[in-house]
């Protein structure tokens, strides 16, 4: 620990220091000469062993080597008035080590007997023996060091139960980690009992008693057994397991608020919850993983896995840009036109477009309406356009594969629908699919409660008459919103 050095001063200090040559004031004459105080404190602290075989404190400069009082002529104040020892002294004559030593003997002394507790000797010992006694000094000087140190002196006895009565602090687990190194505590996993304490608590906040009971379960199959299994339960594993548990716990509450059920659940609700909150909700993946693997989930559902420096929604600008390119550009195909409509407006899934036959889509000379899952979809204008020039010609140069199909959007493959994954290819020129339809969706959740923008994507028949009325008002709004921003982009052309 060497002080930050004042600047030179050559004119009030004209003779240089012997040892570092800058002008600072002489505090010492020493045989090789006047010696600053910057220099005089570094030599009280130079230990080593002397060319004459003494080891110690080595003040003295010979032959440009560190040497003994005795070799140097050094003549310096470093015995220990207490213990003897040749040591940079603290106050009244006593080095670091000693001086510590009573501050922490006057800490760990019960004052009402006079004496230490047996067991807190160990610790005593280990505190006085600490190798760099001054930074030991700096420590146990901090207040509330103190006093947790003076509270533990009164203590009646030293358990662990002792110190978990004790306020929660760093100074507290490093105490008792001492102990426990010292064998007056026996070794307890302290990270894994606290997480036991932890996850009690946090189990409580499962609103709804099933999802409780399963919450239980994931702690207690999942995380506790893997801390069981570990020699020690590192901090990592600890803050992990609380996070992992954490968001297990929103994502089923949030279903709970919206009367979905965990069986229920689907990658539309799925997808509508990550897109309505913070990029840590994909840490849901390690519980959605464990529910699937124990049937209390449906299989083949997954988090958006998150990918450093890349947005996993399109902002609402990049939706309004692709939606505008998507009407306007007629070098597009019809038929990529009218997917990425239902992507870019409604949200949906590749999958679900994919699917889609005839007999779901009414053209008529008013209205286009695609029906979506359980809904009917009404397509305004000009949403409306790219439906209309397919039903106009539905073949798109595929006909003689596809003799008497009904599939909407046809694969290459003869009478089979378009690979899903090839849809999303196609799309992928003009937008990110996947970005897109969260973008969406984070788009929908602002006008209408989350569980009824997945309802309304056609998923949850169960609940969707519930809330039919109000979603169609929300889409009525949200679809006229976007129809109007895109004839606004199109009269402006
Ligand atoms: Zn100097
Ligand atoms: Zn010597
Ligand atoms: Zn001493």
């Amino acid at each position: 620990m060497s002080r930050p050095r004042k600047a030179e001063d050559p004119i009030r200090w004209p003779v240089p220091c012997a040892r570092c040559g800058q002008h600072h004031q002489t505090v010492a004459r020493w045989p090789d000469g006047g010696v600053c105080g910057y220099c005089y404190q570094q030599a009280k602290r130079t230990r080593g062993t002397c060319a004459c075989g003494h080891e110690g404190v080595l003040p003295g400069m010979v032959d440009d080597q560190p040497a003994c009082r005795r070799c140097s002529g050094v003549r310096l104040n470093i015995d220990c008035v207490s213990c003897g020892a040749e040591d940079e002294l603290h106050s009244r004559g006593r080095c670091w080590t000693c001086v510590l030593g009573n501050v922490v003997d006057d800490l760990l002394t019960d004052p009402a007997t006079g004496s230490m507790a047996n067991e807190l000797v160990p610790l005593a010992a280990a505190l006085k023996s600490m190798k760099r006694a001054n930074s030991g000094m700096t420590w146990i000087r901090q207040k509330h060091v103190t006093a947790f140190l003076r509270n533990l002196a009164v203590a009646p006895t030293i358990t662990h139960e002792t110190f978990d009565q004790l306020p929660d602090s760093r100074t507290r687990e490093y105490v008792r980690g001492l102990l426990t190194e010292y064998g007056v505590l026996p070794r307890r996993d302290e990270l894994r009992r606290r997480y036991e304490n932890w996850a009690a608590e946090a189990i409580e906040r499962t609103t709804d008693p099933q999802n409780r009971e399963l919450i239980r379960r994931y702690v207690r199959w999942h995380h506790q057994r893997r801390m069981n299994q570990m020699d020690e339960v590192t901090r990592g594993t600890f803050l992990r397991a609380k996070q992992q548990v954490t968001v297990a716990i929103e994502l089923l509450n949030w279903l709970t608020d919206h009367g979905i059920s965990l069986r229920d659940l689907t990658q539309a609700h799925l997808d509508v919850w990550q897109a309505g909150g913070p990029t840590t909700r994909r840490i849901a993946e390690r519980f959605l993983k464990w529910a699937i693997k124990t049937k209390a989930a449906p299989a083949g559902l997954a988090i958006v896995p998150h990918r450093r420096g890349t947005s996993p929604k399109l902002a609402k600008s990049g939706q309004d840009e692709a939606l505008n390119r998507v009407v306007h550009t007629h070098g597009l195909d019809a038929r990529d036109r009218a997917a990425a409509i239902l992507i870019l407006v409604f949200g949906q899934q590749a999958e679900n477009i994919a699917r889609l036959t005839w007999d779901d889509v009414t053209v008529t000379d008013e209205l286009v309406t695609v029906q979506l899952g359980t809904i009917d979809i009404a397509l305004p204008d000009p949403l409306d356009k790219p439906w209309r020039e397919l039903a106009a010609n539905p073949g798109h140069n595929l006909t003689a594969s596809h003799p008497n199909t009904n599939w909407v959007f046809r694969g290459t493959s003869p009478g089979r629908h378009i690979h899903p994954g090839h849809l999303t290819t196609r799309l992928g020129r003009i937008f990110s699919t996947r970005a897109a339809r969260l973008g969406t969706l984070h788009e929908l959740t602002k006008l209408a409660p989350v569980a009824i923008i997945a309802e309304t994507l056609g998923y949850s028949p169960t609940t969707i008459e519930r809330h039919a009325t109000d979603s169609a008002a929300a889409y009525a709004q949200y679809v006229a919103a976007v129809s109007d921003s895109v004839l606004h982009a199109e009269r402006g052309n």
